[in-house]
């Protein structure tokens, strides 16, 4: 038995894990312990696929794939040629080099878009809650208004 919809499978899944931790990891070390060496291979290859990369802050495309994929997190190759453009918020290019950030949303897993740094941690801050970034955003020019909203002469 199982679910049509991938996503729906994830969420689930992740509910049984949460609600059967000592079954989870039971399950977790079974599975392991058949696939150690393919586990440890991938790792290995991510590794090597970021060393050199690491020392200046920035994954390849592959690593960060296999990196997300762990997490059940699907990027699509075209996504992560985007990194090396304007954020999807602010409009800014990265540096020479560097890379922006694969934003998804940890619900549903699903891929949002690229955002520099500021911005993701800004909706992070935030909750990712639009109604607390619209009024964040109304209060932001409120009170950069001579009068602070309040009407009254400055
Ligand atoms: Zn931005």
């Amino acid at each position: 038995m199982g679910f049509a919809d991938p996503e729906k499978q994830r969420a689930y899944n992740k509910a049984w894990g949460e609600q059967n931790r000592d079954k989870q990891r039971a399950a977790n070390n079974r599975c392991y312990a058949k696939n150690r060496a393919e586990i440890l291979a991938t790792r290995k290859r991510a590794r090597e696929l970021n060393r050199d990369a690491r020392n200046e802050k920035q994954r390849t495309d592959e690593a960060t794939a296999i990196r997300f994929k762990r997490s059940g997190v699907v990027v699509p190759s075209e996504t992560l040629v985007r990194r090396r453009g304007p954020c999807d918020i602010c409009s800014v290019v990265p540096a020479p080099g560097k890379v922006h950030h694969v934003d998804h949303d940890h619900a549903s897993n699903r891929v949002r878009g690229i955002l520099c740094v500021h911005c993701n941690h800004g909706l992070g801050h935030f909750r990712d809650s639009p109604s607390a970034l619209r009024r964040a955003a109304e209060y932001v020019e409120r009170a950069s208004r001579d009068d602070f909203g309040t009407g009254e002469p400055a």
